[in-house]
């Protein structure tokens, strides 16, 4: 998110290992609160409730909310419903509805890095084609995560998201994609999600990268709200995001915002 800002400025850093076990305590802290808001989405609540639990664990874990006052965005977290695609805002207005989807994307800053984090959750039952959209959008990260090998190029990562969706008769989003992670929220390189030619960075051990599909289940056109934040789908139609901050290791990924092991 946030990540189509003057790219040719970004760098591409190399983390050393000690770094990298600092990015996964940063981002753990991230992924226990994402695990807590999973639990706690429940029809009638809303989303301004779910920020401020966000917000409080934490500060709670001594981190620092990472999108609060990043260009002014008024939330810790970006909580984008139905046809919101990402930067949603949070609003006591809001209210969750049976039948939603939720897409919650979480930053914190500790001990001085960065990790980042979404989910899209369903808010009680949902219609088939969008619980379709949700796992779509999953398995796609998940193969592009299995792209993230030393010696491969960011192309690999942005082809096995774009094959995973368009098989499955959804699109993806263009205009927003994913970027490194460090010292910085929004670092070199950019990962795109649909394949933009072979010319691009090769992996390197080191490399911490947040890959983050945004899948629309109709047009991957997107538009910008008024509220200068919110992004929603051009036709109506809803749109999911998962998002890991995922290391370049010697021994292949290694999944910084794992839930795996959150319960
Ligand atoms: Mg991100
Ligand atoms: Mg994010």
């Amino acid at each position: 998110m946030f990540s189509s800002d003057n790219p040719g400025a970004k760098v591409i850093v190399v983390k050393k290992y000690d770094e990298i076990l600092i990015m996964q305590e940063a981002n753990q802290i991230v992924a226990q609160t994402l695990t807590m808001l999973q639990k706690t989405v429940t029809p009638g609540i809303s989303t301004w409730e779910l920020d401020r639990l966000a917000e409080d664990y934490c500060k709670k874990m001594k981190a620092i909310p990472a999108f609060k006052g990043y260009r002014g965005f008024p939330g810790s977290l970006c909580v984008s419903i139905n046809e919101e695609v990402v930067h949603g805002i949070p609003s006591r207005k809001r209210k969750l509805k049976k039948g939603d989807i939720l897409s919650v994307d979480f930053g914190v800053c500790y001990k001085g890095y960065f990790g980042d984090s979404a989910i899209t959750i369903a808010v009680d039952r949902v219609s088939l084609d969008e619980e379709r959209l949700i796992t779509v959008t999953e398995k796609s990260l998940n193969k592009a995560i299995e792209k993230v090998v030393a010696g491969n190029r960011i192309a690999d990562i942005s082809c096995a998201v774009q094959r995973c969706v368009e098989e499955s008769g959804f699109s993806v989003v263009r205009q927003f994609v994913g970027h490194g992670i460090g010292l910085s929220l929004h670092e070199g390189p950019e990962i795109p999600n649909f394949h933009q030619g072979e010319h691009t960075a090769r992996l390197l051990p080191g490399m911490v990268l947040a890959i983050e599909p945004m899948v629309n289940m109709g047009t991957h056109r997107v538009k910008v709200l008024r509220d200068g934040w919110t992004v929603v789908t051009a036709d109506g139609k809803p749109s999911a995001h998962f998002e890991h901050s995922v290391a370049v290791t010697e021994d292949g990924p290694m999944i910084l915002s794992s839930r795996e092991n959150i319960h």
